[in-house]
């Protein structure tokens, strides 16, 4: 048999080896900066269009490379940062196998223009598919500039592969963190498709902790400092009161180098025991200063995992430290049993007589009877409406129902029904009467008599399915509503929210809201979806992130989704408020002109039926 077996031509396998280097346009933005930083940069930018799919720039002001290092740089194995194995057990640098740029080279169109101090002149070269297809001399200033252009043009599974934009940029934004926290006397600049995204300027890390994640994260660190023999640790935890839903301020350090770690994760973790209300995670930038001889970054392609030499001291130490600090700043429980607070009368009340509550009562109040001062179907009338005497005398409940239903008719709005035939199929011909007497309970179920009995209707689950479903459409169709405001609202949130946000505006207006400037840390919103009152907007929005920061959505379809659920359950009608008859007429009519009337957009039952025979064994 003739010999079958080839080397691979070189540009062949850098593609392959490129697939471990680079899974998104994140890990580029990842290994340019970490370039930066070996190379001694002080100020580093980092530019990106299209979620890094059209172009990763990253420009410094480091030591920039001579013209056959230039060159160079784009090959296999080649790099500037270890000389031998040896050099391994003692790395400063963040690179040291020499793959990245190979790697993105074969996979990108990449433009290079470098000149260190010493020459007057430096160089520009641009490669396409690890062919290098010019060089030239340039001027350009001291340090480097790489652009990469068209990220996967030539592996289009690769690109199909990539995520929507939103999720890229998320990427790209964690990345961007994880060096430029590790970095504070960096300072570091990203702008996004013409925009600043950040700007941080050289700092110390709480500055620059506060820099990326917003002002109000200052109250919210506790300092945690200790040092022993095998390691040093400094940094910062947040207090328990200010833990999240997300895991996404969770940050290790190790020697500079962002690492990931379940096990001092958890370290961490049980520190904070006892202290976090269920379902919240601490937050955490903490920094640990090892011997590089005592630990191994070579076990992972990527680099975030790394394999300490003492795991169980670094465990214990790290999880002794933060309880010290939580303890230290008073934010762990103190025990006093010398004092019972519950016991202490305010001030101002010491001096005075106990009096009786009193109740006013209103016995000729009327549940049923019209409120005329406020007939429009969807206003909701705040507080609890069912007095204990009411319930007492309950025939009066009933009197004059009939007469009531009838002139009551008179009065309904109009309304509005998409598919009668839904409702049809619900109601009998003969019974659609008797569904206009419904009932609320609690201020949170509303109960209608149907064919084969009754219905209860959990009251802010079904506004949820009306809403989304009308949300979504308004999405998808792009029509809504909106309303002017006369003032703009002002928000002020962290940059990294603000650039969520800037991901979704387009959505988001199409459901009525009109953004003046997302820009910063600042939001400017000058227009609210159609009856949305402004003192709810802030709620809305900071629900609305924390749902987009919890779980990131894939495609335009799911986000949207997203959208759509977390607007309505913000604006959904809670429980504790007390219905109109009307609106709760208008909320059943509405349910069931939905697509889905008996789930709301989390999958969660909207109404229960109970069947008449059920009655019947109870009776038995
Ligand atoms: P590594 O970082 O592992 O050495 P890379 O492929 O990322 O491998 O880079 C190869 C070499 O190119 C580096 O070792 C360094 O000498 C040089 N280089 C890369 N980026 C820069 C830069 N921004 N400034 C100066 N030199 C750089
Ligand atoms: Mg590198």
């Amino acid at each position: 048999m003739a010999d079958i077996i080839q080397l691979l031509p070189d540009h062949v396998a850098n593609q392959i080896a490129a697939g471990e280097v680079v899974q998104r346009p994140a890990s580029v933005v990842k290994e340019l900066l970490e370039n930066a930083i070996d190379a001694g940069a002080t100020v580093v930018k980092l530019v990106i269009k299209d979620a890094g799919k059209t172009l990763i720039q990253v420009i410094d002001d480091g030591i920039g490379m001579s013209d056959t290092d230039a060159r160079l740089c784009f090959e296999r194995h080649a790099t500037s940062k270890i000389k031998s194995a040896e050099d391994l057990f003692n790395l400063n640098s963040k690179g040291f196998r020499g793959e990245a740029l190979a790697s993105i080279a074969a996979i990108a169109h990449v433009e290079l223009k470098t000149k260190t101090e010493a020459s007057d002149i430096g160089t520009q070269i641009t490669i396409e598919g690890s062919k290098v297809t010019s060089q030239e001399a340039t001027v350009t200033p001291k340090g480097t500039m790489l652009s990469v252009k068209n990220l996967f043009y030539n592996i289009p599974a690769r690109r199909n592969f990539l995520k929507s934009n939103p999720v890229e940029t998320r990427h790209i934004i964690d990345e961007f963190h994880r060096v430029s926290l590790a970095h504070p006397h960096v300072a570091f600049k990203m702008i996004h498709n013409g925009s600043d995204v950040f700007d941080l300027s050289e700092s110390n890390i709480r500055q620059r902790i506060v820099n990326i994640f917003g002002s109000k994260t200052n109250e919210k660190l506790v300092p945690v400092s200790e040092e022993t023999e095998i390691v040093k640790v400094h940094g910062f935890v947040h207090k328990p009161s200010f833990a999240k839903k997300s895991r996404g301020e969770q940050f290790f350090f190790v020697n500079d180098r962002f690492i990931k770690s379940s096990y001092l994760h958890h370290a961490v973790s049980s520190a904070f025991e006892g202290l976090l209300k269920d379902g919240t995670h601490p937050g955490y930038f903490l920094f640990l200063d090892v011997d590089p001889q005592s630990i191994d970054i070579n076990i992972h392609p990527t680099k975030t995992e790394i394999k300490f030499d003492d795991e169980h001291a670094i465990y214990a130490m790290l999880r002794a430290t933060v309880k010290h600090s939580l303890g230290q700043f008073s934010i762990a429980p103190v025990l006093d049993f010398n004092k019972d607070n519950g016991f202490d009368t305010p001030y101002e009340y010491s001096k005075k007589t106990p009096v009786a509550p009193t109740i006013e009562v209103d016995r000729s109040f009327n549940p049923f009877k019209e409120d005329h001062s406020n007939s429009g179907g969807k206003k909701f009338k705040q507080g609890h409406r069912y007095t204990k005497e009411m319930g007492a005398s309950w025939e009066s409940l009933y009197v004059g129902l009939k007469e009531e239903q009838g002139s009551k008719l008179d009065h309904l709005p109009q309304m509005e029904v998409e598919s009668d035939e839904v409702t049809g199929s619900l109601f009998s011909d003969s019974e659609t009467q008797a569904t206009q007497i419904t009932f609320q309970i609690q201020n949170k179920y509303i109960v209608s008599a149907i064919k084969s009995g009754m219905m209860v209707i959990h009251q802010h689950l079904a506004h949820q399915r009306i809403l989304y479903e009308e949300l979504l459409k308004n999405m998808t169709v792009q029509e809504a509503v909106s309303q002017q405001l006369l003032f703009p609202l002002q928000f002020q949130f962290s940059t990294t929210q603000v650039a969520l946000l800037q991901t979704i505006k387009e959505q988001l207006e199409h459901t009525g809201f009109v953004f003046s400037k997302i820009e910063g840390e600042q939001i400017e919103v000058n227009g609210v979806p159609a009856g949305v009152l402004e003192s709810t907007v802030p709620g809305i929005l900071e629900q609305l992130l924390s749902d987009l920061e919890n779980e990131v959505p894939d495609t335009g379809f799911s986000q949207n989704d997203l959208l759509a659920k977390s607007l309505a359950k913000s604006l959904a009608i809670k429980t504790g408020i007390s219905m109109e008859q009307e609106a709760q007429e208008h909320l059943i009519h509405q349910l069931f002109a939905c697509k889905e009337p008996s789930v709301s957009p989390d999958n969660r039952p909207v109404l229960v039926t109970m069947e008449a025979t059920d009655f019947d064994k109870k009776f038995m």
